[in-house]
């Protein structure tokens, strides 16, 4: 899943980007309102985390554009005041949930996770496939009666290619959903962490889950 959060306050950005990388998120982080326009029309996010105040266009501003744009992307909105006017114009400009500053990081993820999920319409935190199950929330990852240790790219690369299972991902949709913009799309990471996860999920069991299709990319699926 990726991210993009336009805030212009350098540490909280930086408090944010790390605490969602430590989850496992690709995060992008545009640091006033005109360049986090622009980076939400141009890449397709999972999630945008919307200060309301910023340098150039506000966040107000943004929301309203993108959804003028049918663009129907979760946006988190982020204000300094508790305040109801505010809420309610954030509200009013097509956002989806709304946060007060200073918050916690756990509520924080909470929503994030609760907005993402209402996205994908996944009723249950719990992915299925065949015998392998991944919880998004606990981040236990589970094939048979075996619990498997991912690190955090490799859990988010399963995750995204569980919730398109029986579709074929491309090397570019992944690139955009579990990579950030430091992502090199010259580089073999992506096979590089296909082949980390197959050793993982796939090499002790006879019935492989993992499929490459030729030319197009990888399908997660049943047979
Ligand atoms: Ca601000």
């Amino acid at each position: 899943m990726r991210i993009l959060v336009v805030e212009d306050e350098k540490k909280l950005a930086s408090f944010i980007k790390r605490g969602l990388k430590e989850k496992g998120y690709a995060v992008d982080v545009a640091a006033d309102g005109d360049s986090g326009l622009f980076q939400a029309r141009e890449v397709p996010y999972d999630l945008i985390v919307l200060d309301i105040m910023l340098p150039g266009k506000d966040g107000l501003y943004i929301c309203r554009q993108l959804r003028k744009l049918k663009l129907g992307t979760p946006i988190l909105m982020l204000t300094a005041r508790d305040d109801v006017e505010d809420k309610i114009s954030g509200l009013d400009a097509g956002a989806d949930d709304y946060l007060t500053k200073p918050f916690v990081f756990a509520e924080f993820l909470a929503r994030i996770r609760a907005l993402i999920r209402r996205n994908t319409d996944a009723a249950s935190p719990v992915l299925k496939v065949a015998d392998l199950q991944l919880n998004q929330i606990t981040r236990k990852v589970t094939r048979g009666d075996r619990e498997i240790e991912l690190t955090s790219t490799e859990f988010a690369l399963l995750e995204y290619l569980m919730l398109n299972a029986g579709q074929v991902v491309t090397r570019t949709m992944i690139s955009e959903h579990v990579w950030n913009d430091d992502f090199d799309s010259f580089s073999n990471v992506i096979n590089v962490y296909v082949n980390y996860l197959r050793k993982k999920i796939d090499a002790d069991f006879d019935h492989k889950l993992i499929h490459s299709v030729r030319g197009a990319g990888y399908v997660l699926k049943e047979s």
